[in-house]
């Protein structure tokens, strides 16, 4: 004999917790129904929270990301675009990415440009092709010149230095970003000295046994803190970061992140997805997804409101309209390049990576008009953090 389902009456809501209408659903239906309810009404409660509160507790922060959906996204991102309007406006910074050495005496086992590819084409750029990366990118409009490269020795602090301050003097109303990596307290300081504003260095993650994973023996987790404290102390608007989907990282690993830069209280934060390098110990790994990285960028505009959030290249990478979702899911700066094309093949982090044919100005008109068409505009000044001007 068939069991006949037991049938109760319930009212039912829509996702905006309205009242629709009562109707009879089979009990089973109705505990899913109502507990998949009360968990969505329950998880927007934390949205608020962070919104007012900046941070969750560990545990908090893995069932916000873990209960994830399409409805619970849609309700974050709104939360962060009315934040980052606010601050922001409509306006998106941009900055000029000058990748100007792939040489690294690290063996980060998820990146391209690691001492041990031997595949990879090694160059540094000279001081004059940096200045005219410069120049070119300030009769575009940029205002950032970020100095990016792998941690190579060849640039001691006084070569460096002198980099800074050519950059300065020429270009007296730009602002100089640093991103090469871990060195002295001493270092930092004397190139914040030479004129360098702000520096950006992903802490990569935050859980130390993820850590482990991602890099040989010789890096750890300690010593990449230290340094992000060092260069807050210095006063550089100081930026960390980390991949998503990187290998081993699980829902803890990001709480730690969220944690950490909630203690850090970094002017700028990079995320971008992981994406496998073919010379690579990692080549075989799965790429991250934009999807939780777009969710992510949403919690870190609530926890952080003034941050500058690039929606970074590795995000346009895997999705034709990556940059441009993650400036809606409150991302307010874009990061062009203005290496030399004939050097932008080389300096591959990972694999398929986007604009390595592109001509600075065609690369920025093109920005420009898809940010107009999601109603944002490119702003051709310094973009300080707020508190930093
Ligand atoms: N050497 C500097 C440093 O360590 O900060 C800057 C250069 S490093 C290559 C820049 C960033 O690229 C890293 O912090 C890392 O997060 C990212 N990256 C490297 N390999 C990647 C990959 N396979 N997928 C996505 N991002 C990657």
């Amino acid at each position: 004999m068939a069991i006949q389902p037991v049938i109760i009456p319930v009212k039912s809501y829509d996702s905006n917790a309205n009242f629709i209408s009562n109707r009879s659903i089979p009990a089973a239906q109705t505990i899913y129904f109502d507990s998949c309810f009360r968990y969505t009404v329950f998880m927007k409660e934390f949205i608020d929270t962070l919104l007012k509160e900046h941070t969750l507790s560990r545990e908090n922060f893995i069932r916000l990301i873990d209960a994830r959906t399409p409805e619970l996204s849609a309700y974050l991102f709104e939360k962060a675009d009315a934040v980052r309007k606010k601050h922001f406006g409509n306006s998106v910074y941009i900055r000029g990415l000058i990748e100007f050495t792939n040489y690294c005496v690290n063996d980060c086992y998820y990146c391209g440009i690691r001492r041990s590819n031997r595949e990879a084409s090694r160059y540094r750029l000279s001081k004059e092709a940096v200045l005219s990366c410069c120049e070119e990118g300030y009769a575009l409009g940029f205002r950032t010149f970020v100095l990016q490269g792998g941690e190579d020795r060849r640039y001691s602090d006084e070569t460096l230095s002198d980099l800074i301050a050519s950059i300065k003097s020429r270009f007296p109303d730009c602002a100089v970003t640093l991103s090469v990596g871990e060195r002295s307290y001493d270092s930092y300081q004397s190139l914040f000295e030479a004129g360098a504003d702000r520096y950006l260095l992903r802490h990569e993650t935050a859980d130390e046994a993820h850590y482990k994973k991602l890099h040989p023996a010789s890096l750890s987790l300690e010593n990449r803190k230290q340094c992000l404290w060092n260069l807050k102390e210095i006063g550089y608007q100081t930026g960390c970061g980390f991949m998503v989907g990187s290998p081993c990282q699980r829902t803890e690993s990001i709480a730690e992140d969220l944690l950490f830069i909630h203690e850090l209280q970094p002017e700028m934060v990079g995320i971008g997805p992981f994406i496998p390098h073919h010379d690579t110990p990692f080549k075989d790994f799965p790429k991250g997804s934009v999807e939780l990285t777009l969710y992510l960028i949403g919690i870190l505009r609530l926890m952080l409101p003034k941050c500058l959030i690039p929606a970074t290249t590795a995000l346009g990478t895997l999705d034709p309209e990556g940059r441009e979702k993650g400036i809606l899911a409150g991302a307010n700066v874009c990061m062009p390049n203005l290496s030399p094309i004939s050097v932008r093949k080389k300096y591959l982090l990972y694999d398929n990576k986007i604009c390595t044919g592109d001509e600075s100005a065609e690369h920025l008109k093109s920005l420009s008009k898809r940010m107009a068409k999601i109603g944002f505009q490119i702003i051709k000044s310094r973009g300080d953090h707020p508190d930093k001007i």
